[in-house]
């Protein structure tokens, strides 16, 4: 099991980078991962601050976390020899950031500028050009940064992402539930309690995720990194990734360009809690409260998409029985579900 050392969240916490590099005994030289814009928001601030402390730093740009993105931050790990590589941006870079470390064995610490998933601390890595369009597990962040007033800039819309990744929970859970009592699959009970005691704070607290609500932020940004580490826990990413999730690959695969991913999984959830006879309503107000989308429209996609995506998603994944492979449903079954629940019309 591999969890953070440090986790720092706050106001203005950027500074304290080079307190942490300090504790966790990291000197020498430093790679920063990041893209064009979290470089300009976060990323020159930490190298300047470890510069000071006379550290080596080196800034790789990276657009996406492709595979041949992770081959370039690779050779520049291979060449540069860093002591630790820093991840300062959202998925991607975050991303980029894991994996790339992880295959050299080196570790790397965590600096979100915005909380639209839960890969900000989890073990696990989204690449994209694979055959398989799910995560793989890297390594967990040895430390985790993470300043609220830099979070705070970044589009409102990523906040309501990351709340639908921490809801989907609610499924991703019940998922597992259901695999450990009809597959005899271990099911961990610990990171699934800590994944949904996650998914419960964001709902209770919806009313205080609003755009300059410094509380709303921290309730999500802890809700991520407990999700982070209910999966490190797990060694999977079973307790945070369920039906509703190979919905949204799903989708994915349908029709792109698409809704960003915890918009997607929300939705998903809405149909999956639907499907497990539990309370689906609640997901979907929930949703609607903060503002996430809850039908095919608000997503960007047509009718149609959510049926043919809710009927291949089980075909993505076989190996992780969730209630979509227990009910096998063809078409239209789907599209009745997808209309009960008023996510198409
Ligand atoms: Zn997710």
């Amino acid at each position: 099991m591999q969890l953070p050392r440090e986790v720092i969240v706050g106001n203005g916490v950027l500074t304290r980078v080079t307190e942490v590099a300090q504790r966790l005994g990291l000197s020498g030289s430093a790679l920063i991962i990041a893209g064009p814009k979290s470089c300009e928001i976060a990323g020159k601030t930490v190298r300047d601050l470890l510069e000071q402390t006379g550290m080596n730093v080196d800034t790789l740009l990276v657009e996406t976390a492709t595979l041949r993105d992770i081959l370039t931050v690779e050779e520049r790990i291979k060449a540069w020899k860093p002591r630790v590589l820093i991840g300062v941006g959202g998925g991607t870079k975050i991303d980029a950031a894991k994996l790339s470390s992880s295959r050299q064995g080196i570790p790397f610490i965590s600096v979100p500028t915005t909380l639209s998933h839960d890969g900000i601390a989890s073990p696990l890595a989204s690449v994209k050009g694979l055959d398989k369009p799910y995560s793989l597990m890297a390594q967990a962040p040895l430390a985790i940064i993470a300043d609220t007033d830099v979070i705070a800039q970044a589009p409102w819309r990523s906040v309501i992402s990351g709340c639908g990744d921490v809801i989907a929970k609610f499924t991703a859970v019940k998922d597992w539930m259901l695999a450990h009592a009809e597959k005899n699959e271990y099911y961990g009970e610990y990171s699934a309690s800590l994944a949904l005691m996650s998914t419960k704070l964001v709902i209770q607290n919806a009313n205080l995720i609003q755009p300059g609500n410094d509380e709303g932020l921290r309730v999500l940004l802890e809700a991520l990194i407990s999700c982070g580490v209910a999966m490190s826990i797990a060694g999977s990413s079973r307790p945070c990734s369920g039906s509703e999730h190979l919905f949204s690959h799903a989708l994915d695969m349908v029709n792109c360009p698409h809704a960003m991913h915890g918009e997607q999984c929300g939705v998903g959830s809405v149909l999956t809690a639907y499907l497990h006879k539990a309370n689906w309503k609640r997901i979907r107000d929930t949703l609607k409260q903060i503002g996430a989308p809850t039908t095919a429209c608000e997503l960007g996609v047509k009718d149609e998409d959510v049926v043919k995506a809710l009927e291949m998603a089980a075909t993505i994944r076989p190996e992780r029985y969730t209630i979509l492979h227990k009910l096998n449903l063809n078409y239209e079954a789907c599209e009745k579900v997808a209309k009960i629940t008023g996510i198409i019309g």
